[in-house]
């Protein structure tokens, strides 16, 4: 990260902003049918590299991405990965950069008789558009592109620079996005990261999200006999090794869900008084949320209101 630059967009309302609203409406049916196109490219990347759909999906971003106003936008390849894009828009450098994010690739579509409509036909039903991948992160893409074309549109300019990055493997666990971020970092320095692999909280409301759980991967090998021991003949007195991790993994989180591990949070920023408030006032309906989970009648929750939820 560079030092923040003295100079910037201010905290007065821009009165572009206005104009650049006006022409993201006036874009809006455009910018659904370039998300229809994108997501009509099957774009799995569980398939072995190289596939040709998702390079044809990482072409067609890097294209719709030059038509927003990124004129260099072009494919980065590294070895074994699908191939990356990135956009840049360098209005000044004295005004702060955003690295915008989003991925091209997609889930595979699963047993297709399962779908109401097919995968790779984006169909709209009621005010929602459906087909693999919209959602996670096509419209994520679009985001992006759609502010960027309505600013350049509305005021000829951004009010910030850009550097956009759209990965092609997020979905299989990013394998070479560390690699990736060391071998580019000259080319992807910026003052804040906006991503778009998120959700809004509800529909018309929208919502950054600042802060996400972390995933911790290990793998435990409980062993207690040499060989295998009739259940019967042994079952009272020796103690069984599948019992044994049972307990272990009941002992990382306490009843009420929170992690229990000691030192699993040291080190971490705690929320401050106005992002509780900020966040007991958003809008929380349990009853959506469980029917969002498909919790089935009886469970109990393991918090209860928005406060507790970010507990
Ligand atoms: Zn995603």
């Amino acid at each position: 990260m560079k030092p923040s630059p003295r100079r910037g967009p201010g905290t007065a309302p821009s009165p572009d902003l206005a104009e650049a609203l006006r022409a993201l409406d006036t874009g809006m049916d455009a910018t659904i049918a370039a998300l229809c196109r994108l997501a009509r490219v099957p774009s799995v990347s569980a398939r072995p590299v190289p596939d040709p759909a998702v390079r044809e999906s990482a072409e067609l971003t890097a294209a719709f991405m030059r038509e927003a106003g990124l004129a260099d936008a072009h494919l980065l390849e590294m070895p074994g990965a699908h191939p990356y894009v990135l956009g840049n828009r360098i209005e000044d450098p004295a005004l702060p950069t955003l690295l915008l994010y989003a991925h091209h690739d997609v889930q595979p579509e699963g047993d297709p008789a399962r779908w109401t409509s097919p995968p790779f036909q984006p169909t709209r039903r009621g005010d929602r558009i459906y087909g693999r991948g919209i959602v996670d992160d096509k419209a994520g893409v679009f985001v992006h592109l759609a502010a960027i074309a309505a600013w350049i549109r509305a005021a000829g300019r951004l009010p910030v620079n850009v550097r956009f990055i759209v990965e092609g493997e997020e979905e299989i666990g990013s394998e070479h996005l560390a690699a990736f971020l060391r071998r580019h970092r000259a080319q992807l320095e910026a003052d804040a990261i906006v991503l778009t692999d998120t959700a809004n909280l509800t529909a018309g409301l929208p919502s950054l999200t600042t802060r996400l759980r972390g995933l911790v991967k290990v793998q435990v090998e409980v062993r207690g006999y040499e060989h295998a021991l009739h259940s019967g003949f042994w079952g009272g007195p020796v103690p069984d090794p599948v019992m044994g991790m049972c307990r272990m993994l009941a002992s990382l989180v306490r009843d009420d869900g929170r992690v229990a591990v000691p030192g699993c949070a040291s080190g971490a920023s705690r929320a401050t008084r106005a992002e509780r408030d900020a966040l007991a006032a958003l809008p929380f309906n349990e009853r959506a949320l469980r029917r969002d989970a498909g919790a089935v009648s009886g469970l109990r929750l393991h918090a209860r209101g928005a406060r507790h939820c970010e507990a």
